[in-house]
């Protein structure tokens, strides 16, 4: 999904109206009927169907004719623009340059601010794959019956950007958050390799313990990162240090598979030290150790799970959420996970998963099929895979 950014500004203000109906109608409606549309934006009748027509043309929105109604539904290209727009008008955004990343859930982008300051924007994309994992959880969506796309990359920006405001006011090696708007945030750009693409370092065994040493001091926090891998570790280039991204599937310490999460972060590394660069080390973290070790003190600095909790973002909105990401792990634990299939090898491993990575995100353009399933289309049932929790 490219981010069209070329006329963030030019579009006039019955557009941007009835954008945002349609928008304030995705809440409760997958297709939002034409008639709806029509009440929330409080325009007339002819006018706003010239108007939506333009806006699909735009690509914006998307027209959807079913038996039951006529009706549109926001596409990505309308939901980005809408959240650009939010960031542009803040002066937040003032051009829009490379992308820089597609990962699996989401776009990078380099953009600067009005002062040519670069930030990295990610957009949030989630449903983009793992499709079938929610269609099979029927009560996945609670009342709420059109938990699209929107919903749940909105729901994970505004999780990435609680647990990375946090961290950084707690001096943790992340980047500094800068803004967020709907599916979109806003941060420092970090001028960094991921490990990933690093095929040498001088010592390795400092680099492990220091990314040890992280995972440890997450745990104190309170937290484990849940995805602390090769991908989501950026190596600063001028100093050599570490970085840590990508916060959408952070745990709490209290959560109840935590050790699980905490030994799949650690494996990770281990795993990844031993292949690439034939380091292998008996030391690692035990989760137990620090959680016993925790009990002692109640001081703010060993809670940080808590202090997300309080910092205003909504904990029961984001209960869906977590469902998404239990049926997402479930669905790959069932597939056979990517690092089992890593690890299978040696280097030529590697080329797999890139391979992987780029079918992730092939098919962008497919607007259509990112929304969750009308009712009455479910899938079949399939009984969960049920991952291994001791
Ligand atoms: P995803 O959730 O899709 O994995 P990430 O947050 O991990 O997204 O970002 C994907 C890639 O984008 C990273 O591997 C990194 O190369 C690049 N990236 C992300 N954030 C930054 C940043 N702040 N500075 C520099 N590069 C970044
Ligand atoms: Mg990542």
């Amino acid at each position: 999904m490219k981010l069209d950014a070329t006329d963030l500004r030019y579009i006039t203000s019955d557009e941007f109206r009835v954008l945002t109906a349609v928008e304030m109608g995705s809440k409760n409606h997958e297709i939002v009927p034409t008639v709806l549309i029509v009440k929330i934006s409080g325009l007339r009748n002819g006018g706003v169907n010239k108007l939506l027509g333009s806006l699909a043309k735009r690509n914006l929105v998307s027209r959807v004719q079913n038996a039951r109604y006529d009706g549109y539904r926001l596409t990505y290209g309308g939901y980005d623009y809408l959240a650009m727009r939010a960031l542009s008008k803040r002066d937040s955004v003032y051009s829009v340059g490379n992308q820089i990343g597609v990962g699996k859930e989401s776009d990078i982008y380099i953009i600067a601010d009005k002062e040519g300051q670069e930030m990295v924007l990610k957009l949030h994309r989630l449903g983009r794959i793992s499709f079938r994992a929610i269609k099979s959880k029927r009560d996945y969506m609670g009342k709420r019956k059109s938990a699209s796309w929107m919903y749940l990359s909105r729901l994970s920006a505004e999780k990435e950007y609680a647990f990375m405001k946090v961290l950084y006011e707690h001096d943790f090696p992340v980047p500094r958050p800068v803004d967020h708007a709907r599916h979109c945030i806003l941060m420092e750009f970090i001028d960094a390799y991921p490990l990933r693409q690093i095929a040498d370092i001088p010592s390795p065994g400092a680099l492990y313990s220091e990314l040890m040493d992280l995972i440890v001091r997450f745990a104190r926090a309170g937290l484990i990162h849940g995805d602390f891998n090769e991908f989501n570790i950026l190596i600063r280039r001028e100093t050599g240090k570490p970085v840590v991204i990508d916060f959408p599937q952070m745990v709490s310490t209290s959560h109840k598979n935590a050790e699980w999460y905490f030994n799949r972060d650690v494996e990770c590394i281990r795993r990844f030290f031993k292949r690439r660069f034939r380091y292998e080390s008996s030391i690692y973290p035990r989760f137990r150790a620090i959680n016993n070790e925790k009990s002692g003190d109640g001081s703010e600095e060993w809670h940080l799970d808590l202090v997300v909790a309080a910092s205003g973002y909504n904990q029961g909105e984001q209960k869906v959420l977590e469902e998404y990401m239990d049926s997402y792990l479930q669905e790959q634990t069932r597939a056979g996970s990517d690092e089992e299939s890593e690890g299978s090898g040696d280097d030529e491993g590697d080329e797999e998963e890139d391979e992987e990575f780029e079918e992730a995100s092939s098919d962008e353009d497919g607007e259509q099929d990112e929304v969750v399933s009308n009712e009455g289309e479910e899938e079949e049932g399939g009984e969960d895979a049920g991952v291994q929790h001791d």
